[in-house]
């Protein structure tokens, strides 16, 4: 079984359609990204997906159960870290996670919790008197409390410093290889490239593009720019695979210290796809 089978989803608010007809499947312990725009509907689809949203219509399938009408023992099996939680801002971070882990029959340790997302030191803080990154650590402490089987993430490094950026990719690949389920909302498209197995872009309402981040958009079929510099003067060609350049480079004895070969950026095929997309 699949743990998320979409087929033929919309979403109208009012006389506007977010969601334009969204088939997608995420196998059980993917991580697939969900990439797109401001306002492509990512949010409302996720939303969705963890029952937070009623879909105008469509076939929802989420380990196994409709969303829509899904009771608490499906809740307690997903995980969920919202785009604005609303944090019940006087309580420390341990009274917190330890207040959450109380709704799932087999929480994490809060203290095991506290140090994944690296709030040790702060755990007997109040909400309030964190930074925005590390209120934003605490709703993914909240997410991952449960052991969730499937864990929504929308938008989850907001405000993340780099160095707790690194280390929130290293707690999601440890819960992939727990066998976690992980869907995930970004814009930074270097965690997308380290995170997921497979993504989409969604633009308009609507999957432009779906694919592992090495192939999305054609990328690994497209060209690599080789430049180099001959006689003071850099020269670059575009070539579809630079082994008979790089022959002939050699065999002038051009200078391949200066040599460079770049190929497409996972932000350079989003680019370009989002364009398409409008
Ligand atoms: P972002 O990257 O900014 O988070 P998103 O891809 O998550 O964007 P959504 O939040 O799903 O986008 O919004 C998709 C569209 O639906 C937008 O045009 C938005 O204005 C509209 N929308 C979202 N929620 C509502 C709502 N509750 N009522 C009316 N319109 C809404």
């Amino acid at each position: 079984m699949d743990a998320i089978e979409v087929r033929g989803l919309r979403k109208t608010y009012g006389s506007s359609e977010a969601v334009r007809g969204i088939d997608l499947t995420v196998t059980r312990g993917e991580v697939f990204a969900l990439l797109g725009p401001n306002g492509a509907g990512k949010t409302t689809t996720v939303e969705i997906l963890e029952g937070h949203r009623r879909r105008s219509s469509g076939e929802v399938r989420v380990l196994g159960d409709d969303p829509g009408t899904a009771g608490r023992a499906w809740r307690a099996r997903i995980g969920v870290v919202l785009q604005d939680a609303d944090d019940a801002a006087d309580l420390t971070v341990a009274e917190m996670v330890g207040h959450v882990a109380g709704f799932y029959p087999d929480p994490r340790p809060a203290d095991e919790v506290i140090e994944l997302v690296g709030l040790t030191e702060k755990k007997r803080s109040k909400i309030r008197q964190l930074s925005g990154g590390q209120r934003r650590r605490v709703d993914v402490a909240l997410g991952i409390v449960g052991r969730p089987e499937l864990l929504f993430l929308d938008e989850p490094t907001t405000g993340f410093d780099p160095a707790a950026r690194r280390q929130f990719w290293d707690l999601i690949r440890d819960l992939a290889a727990e066998g976690t389920t992980i869907l995930l909302t970004t814009h930074y498209l270097e965690e997308a490239e380290a995170l997921a197995d497979r993504l989409a872009v969604l633009a308009g309402g609507r999957i432009v593009a779906e694919g592992t981040p090495a192939t999305l958009g054609g990328r690994a079929a497209a060209g690599a720019n080789v430049s180099w510099l001959e006689n003071g003067v850099t020269k670059t060609e575009q070539v579809a695979d630079p082994t008979d350049l790089i022959k002939h480079l050699i065999k002038i004895e051009a200078d391949l210290k200066s040599l460079t070969i770049t190929r497409p950026t996972l932000e350079d095929v989003y680019l370009s796809l989002i364009g398409a997309g409008r």
